[in-house]
């Protein structure tokens, strides 16, 4: 497979590919059918190759069906439902989004912020499973509309990644890199027609989307999707849904274990494994992890950049350790140092790989691309270091961003926020460590006038969306600087929150 268009054909016509819990179930033919359905209403709508069709959507048929349908026709840019009205604003002039499509009764937030070079699309699955778009067409409507498949090489996906100096970059993920990430999780986890994946994480994200619903759809398996992610209706739901397998990244892997005592409650009868991927996964986590599901806990690494997988542990009888990301799935892994020569087994450096999967650059930014690759690697920005057997353990990060319970946050965004308030005169953002999360956001500012922490979060909360809101800001005198005048998180981080 080499195009997200084959993806639904693995699956039995009959099977189920697609379920909500309490709510609709979709076989591979119904699927087929709303993803061609919804094509041609995109088309008829004036959607041509090329275009970029936004989407925001909470977890449901719909963020599946409508990324599918704008990627067969043009390009899918999802974004996420909580983002506020100014992100919005942001993210759609970025993208350069034509269309918008939000649920009919819903997206007050995308709605306002929608640009007017973009028309807006109603579109939502009914609960009996049929699909409604409006206005349905505004071209007169051809008997037989001519259909172009996308190439290989068309970009299927644009997401937006965390930058460390400057807003978050644009990352098109093109159907080959896409196909091949999805065929490298197939592998990794042996999945099959009777594979269940249970789907926690955000579909407008590589992990949710890549992982636990596409890589379902390539090995002809099935996929519950929540409406939401809730840690107390996440034991209720896998007793209904039996998954055999579910990827969270570790906030709500120890959210769920910690709803419950019992070793193998119900809902994990049909388990095989448990994967973990998108932030560091604590080992005691893991091991009480194994313990409550009884199966084996792998951790994997994944980042937008490469479709999503790079690593995993593999399944038994192949060995996991704790506190590493496994082996390269179908992806060359390297440590490299500063010149992007490979270093020997147990040297420090930056982690470079190379693959299918990944982006052939970053979409119109020179400088991102200039600095991201070097012979032919592409820099993820994280720091790690390869045993003899080919595992990478991760030790550190050089790009800045925060990973709040693997959601990414670009700390120069949150900057800007609390830059735009009338009495902060600089703002530096930083990641302090949380035990649920990971890491949380904090800033130190420097104010001209009086101003308290309470205000100044309200005040983010006008223009960012809640997780990425300080949850501490330190007002102080001065921004401490190294002794070449620069501003390093680390180091402020370091001066003002408490360890
Ligand atoms: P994203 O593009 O949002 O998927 O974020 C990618 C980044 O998440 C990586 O570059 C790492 O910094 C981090 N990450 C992903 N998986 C892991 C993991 N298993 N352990 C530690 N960090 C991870």
């Amino acid at each position: 497979m080499a195009n997200l268009t084959s993806l639904l054909t693995v699956g039995g016509a009959e099977d189920v590919a697609l379920g909500v819990p309490g709510g609709a179930t979709f076989t591979y033919r119904r699927l087929r059918e709303l993803v061609d359905e919804a094509s041609e209403s995109l088309a008829a709508a004036g959607v041509q190759p090329g275009m970029r069709v936004a989407m925001a959507f909470p977890n449901g048929p719909e963020a599946i069906i409508f990324f599918l349908a704008a990627a067969t026709v043009a390009t899918a840019c999802p974004l996420n439902p909580g983002y506020t009205e100014t992100e919005f604003r942001y993210y759609l002039e970025d993208i350069g989004a034509q269309f918008l499509l939000v649920p009919p009764d819903d997206g007050a937030a995308a709605r306002k912020g929608r640009p007017s070079t973009a028309r807006l699309l109603n579109a939502e699955i009914s609960d009996d499973g049929k699909l409604r778009m409006a206005p349905t067409s505004t071209l007169p409507r051809k008997r037989e509309r001519e259909k172009t498949l996308p190439l290989d090489d068309d970009v299927a996906l644009v997401l937006h990644t965390s930058g460390t100096t400057s807003r978050p970059k644009r990352v098109p993920l093109r159907h080959r890199n896409l196909a091949a990430s999805v065929e490298n999780i197939v592998a990794s986890y042996e999945l099959t027609p009777a594979d269940v994946s249970l789907c926690i994480m955000p579909l407008f994200h590589v992990h949710g989307l890549v992982a636990s619903a596409l890589a379902a759809f390539a090995s002809g398996g099935s996929v519950v999707v929540p409406k939401q992610f809730a840690p107390l209706g996440f034991w209720p739901i896998a007793r209904d849904v039996k998954p055999t397998w579910f990827s969270a990244s570790p906030t709500p892997h120890q959210l769920i274990v910690m709803r419950g005592h019992e070793d193998r409650p119900p809902g994990t009868e049909r388990l095989r494994f448990v994967r973990s991927c998108s932030a560091a996964l604590a080992p005691a986590l893991m091991a009480v992890m194994e313990q409550r599901f009884g199966v084996p806990v792998l951790e994997a690494y994944g980042m937008t950049e490469a479709s999503h997988q790079m690593s995993s542990n593999p399944l038994p009888p192949g060995p996991r350790y704790p506190g590493s990301v496994g082996v390269g799935t179908g992806v060359e892994i390297a440590v490299l140092d500063e010149q992007g020569t490979a270093l020997p087994a147990g040297a420090t450096g930056q982690v470079g790989i190379r693959g299918p999967n990944v982006i052939d650059g970053y979409e119109n930014n020179p400088d991102a691309n200039a600095t991201s690759f070097i012979n032919g690697w592409f820099l993820t920005g994280d720091q790690g270091t390869l045993d003899a057997a080919g595992y990478l353990r991760l030790l550190g990060r050089l790009k800045e961003l925060i990973n709040r319970g693997g959601e990414k946050i670009a700390p120069r965004e949150i900057d800007e926020a609390l830059e735009s308030h009338p009495a902060v005169k600089e703002a530096v953002a930083f990641g302090v460590s949380h035990p649920t999360w990971g890491e949380e956001v904090a800033a130190a500012v420097v104010v001209e006038r009086p101003v308290t922490e309470k205000e100044l979060q309200a005040f983010c909360r006008q223009s960012l969306a809640d997780f990425k809101v300080p949850r501490h800001i330190y007002i102080v005198e001065a921004i401490p600087r190294t002794p070449t005048g620069k501003v390093q998180r680390r180091f402020v981080a370091e001066q003002f929150a408490p360890k």
